[in-house]
């Protein structure tokens, strides 16, 4: 009798300090890396949906995220760090969110979460004036040298089709495009609103009028955030019902000149 009641006591302690560390586990599992924050992870050189002005970061991104916040009923805080680290930082949980003009792909779903996309990206080729590269066909088949931003689906796409020591990665596209007009590569394969940016701020480039991938924009989040990735795409829908989303878009990329 005793052993028995030993044992329903010592089951009942455990029970309870099952439930303590529950506890405990639920208020240290916040909503955010840091109470009344939504930190964002971002690289700052895509125009238009990152960018400087001054010293401040703006940009489609920017405003999204600055008005999920609002609605969350949190402050918007952001980072400026490489491209390539946004998801491993996600997911050692330093940021809440990466939002970089972040294309969803499969295997970036095997480390991070997604949101509902916000924006779609096309992948496009840029050359120099008169170059003879006329399509993707074309880079690919060739002997040309491409550029193109260490770590994005250009990178991926681009290391897959024409190999590793024909691909030139930069830390930002501005570089890849920088050494396009230096001549030290054929091509850059970038996101299309990046590339309209580059090609006005650099004479002599041209985009070839055949796109080489449509995407999907997402903000990625670290996969035990469930909570948070829901409470953002609550946002991002009613914020794609009340126009919100296609008004800050349309802002930065005016759909009729
Ligand atoms: N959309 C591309 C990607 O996700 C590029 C994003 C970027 O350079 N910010 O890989």
């Amino acid at each position: 009798m005793k052993n028995l009641l030993t044992k329903v006591v010592s089951a009942a302690l455990i029970g309870a300090m099952g439930l303590a560390l529950a506890g405990c586990a639920g208020s240290s599992n916040k909503l955010t890396v840091e109470d009344g924050k939504l930190i964002m992870a971002t690289n700052a050189f895509f125009p238009p949906y990152e960018f400087y002005e001054g010293d401040k970061i703006v940009g489609i991104d920017q405003e999204i995220a600055a008005e999920v916040a609002t609605r969350l009923g949190l402050e918007l805080e952001i980072q400026d760090v490489e491209f390539d680290s946004i998801i491993t930082g996600v997911q050692a949980g330093k940021y809440d969110i990466g939002c970089a003009g972040m294309t969803v792909t499969e295997d970036r779903l095997k480390s991070v979460n997604f949101t509902t996309p916000y924006a779609t990206g096309i992948q496009v080729i840029i050359v120099a004036d008169g170059s003879d590269i006329a399509d993707a066909d074309a880079l690919i088949a060739g002997d040309y040298t491409v550029g193109v931003q260490q770590g994005t689906t250009g990178d991926i796409y681009m290391s897959d089709e024409v190999g590793d020591d024909r691909v030139e990665r930069f830390n930002k596209g501005a570089d890849a495009v920088l050494a396009l007009t230096n001549g030290q590569v054929d091509a850059v394969v970038i996101d299309n609103e990046p590339a309209n940016a580059f090609v006005e701020a650099n004479e002599g480039l041209v985009i070839l009028d055949t796109p080489y991938a449509v995407e999907d924009y997402a903000m990625c989040l670290n996969k035990d955030n469930e909570e948070l990735l829901n409470k953002i795409n609550d946002a991002l829908k009613a914020m794609t019902d009340d126009g919100t989303i296609a008004a800050i878009i349309e802002k930065y990329i005016p759909s009729n000149g």
